[in-house]
């Protein structure tokens, strides 16, 4: 039989990763049967009890023995989660893996929206899913959006595991190799490193089982990109795994009065005043539709981005790609902007005079300007339109601020 077993909820900030669960489980079912996919699905960023990067797994495996399958799940989930720690309730999903447009439904919610346990266990029933659930099995959740998630538009990652007494410990990367792996597998893999500081990206700094994780469009690229990093430790696994990382699978296109918190957004609008910079260095603007009005956020952590929200202009016409929070007013978290137009800008300068062109100077109070050289003459200042140093088009936060599911500008 084609099984689909979703897995969540079994890592705390202090440590294990979901992902691990899924490859030390998918070695034991290999031994039951084939096992053909496993899957990293990001869901809704904006979830507040989510650990980090609100990550689910599920395995697709060809069995026979369903209960050998299922026990062996469940043993894995026992052993390794951090069931110690308040928050951590994991959650065990199995169905037949085959299409369900229910399921698929279900994974679009729990991507976009804020779904509840039980609206996940009523649906696991009506698709006959076995579930278990450890404490308040909330896992269940993502478990079950994993198994229905549809990933027609995906990415993949390759995950290297640490061995267990290096867990808390430094990671051992060479980032000299990191660089090279960039630079000889760019047009394949994304966010290795972060172009303005330098960064490595492809190590977690969770004391978490992960080495390093890299990030590809293309599978058939990452074993030999995993070969090209030097690591001073050894690997004690690694799986890859079908994402839907990078693709934008979270933004959904919204008028601004239908915008609501703790989803995430596509929202055009036109710039409703100067950007403003508080405290913090975080750069904050509002745009308006005449109907409704939002703020838009470029928190200080997004770097050199905040440079282009600065140039914004009242009367520029934008697209704001992010996550919505509910602070003074529902405010946009910023992880792209697309410029679309550029408001004409004007300053009143001195006239020029007609004959060598160079600015006039004041000829005293009420008695206008004159040239210095040339002796011309005029009554007033001018209007003169100032040259945008901003251009249209799409700009992104850099790769160290991007959510796992914003796909990156360059792509
Ligand atoms: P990691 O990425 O390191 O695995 P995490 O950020 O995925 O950690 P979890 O520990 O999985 O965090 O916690 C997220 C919890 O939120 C899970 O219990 C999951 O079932 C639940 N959840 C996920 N998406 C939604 C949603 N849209 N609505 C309600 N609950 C959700």
């Amino acid at each position: 039989m084609k099984l689909a077993i979703g897995v969540d909820d079994t890592d705390s900030r202090k440590g294990m990763c979901t992902t691990y669960v899924a490859a030390l489980l998918a070695e034991r079912l290999r031994r039951l049967g084939e096992v053909y996919e496993l899957r990293l699905v990001r869901l809704n960023p904006n979830i507040p009890w989510k650990t980090r990067g609100n990550g689910a797994v599920a395995i697709l495996a060809e069995v026979e023995d369903v209960d050998a399958a299922l026990e062996l799940a469940v043993r894995t989930v026992e052993e390794l989660a951090e069931t110690g720690e308040e928050g951590t309730d994991p959650g065990i999903v199995a169905c037949e893996a085959s299409r369900s447009e229910r399921l698929r439904r279900f994974y679009d919610r729990a991507l976009h929206g804020v779904v509840s346990l039980e609206e996940a266990e009523r649906i696991a029933e009506l698709e006959r899913c076995w579930t278990h659930r450890l404490k308040t099995g909330r896992g269940v959740i993502g478990a079950l959006a994993a198994i229905g998630a549809e990933l027609s538009a995906h990415t993949y990652e390759l995950i290297a595991y640490r061995r267990r007494e290096n867990w808390s410990k430094p990671r051992q990367v060479e980032s000299a190799s990191v660089v090279e792996m960039d630079r000889a597998t760019k047009h394949d893999t994304f966010n290795n490193l972060d172009p303005e500081t330098g960064r490595v990206l492809i190590t977690p700094r969770s004391p978490c089982p992960v080495l390093y994780g890299i990030r590809a469009w293309r599978r058939e690229v990452l074993e030999r990109a995993m070969r090209m990093v030097r690591a001073g430790e050894a690997i004690e696994r690694y799986a890859v795994f079908k994402t839907n990382q990078g693709t934008d699978a979270h933004l959904m296109e919204k008028d601004m009065a239908a915008v609501e918190p703790f989803t995430s957004v596509i929202v055009k609008g036109r710039v409703a005043a100067e950007p403003r910079t508080i405290r913090g260095g975080h750069v904050i603007f509002t745009i308006e539709d005449g109907e409704a009005a939002l703020d838009c956020a470029a928190y200080e952590p997004t770097g050199s981005f905040r440079g282009v929200v600065r140039m914004l202009r009242k009367g520029d016409v934008v697209r704001a790609f992010g996550g919505v929070r509910e602070r003074r007013r529902l405010t946009i978290n910023l992880e792209k902007l697309e410029i679309l137009e550029l408001a004409e800008q004007w300053v009143h300068a001195n006239p020029l005079c007609p004959c060598c062109g160079r600015s006039m100077e004041s000829a005293g109070k009420d008695k206008g300007y004159r040239c210095r050289s040339c002796g011309e003459r005029a009554d007033s200042k001018i209007r003169r339109r100032v040259e945008r140093s901003l251009a249209k088009g799409l700009y992104c936060v850099p790769p160290r601020a991007m959510r796992h599911l914003t796909r990156p500008c360059a792509a």
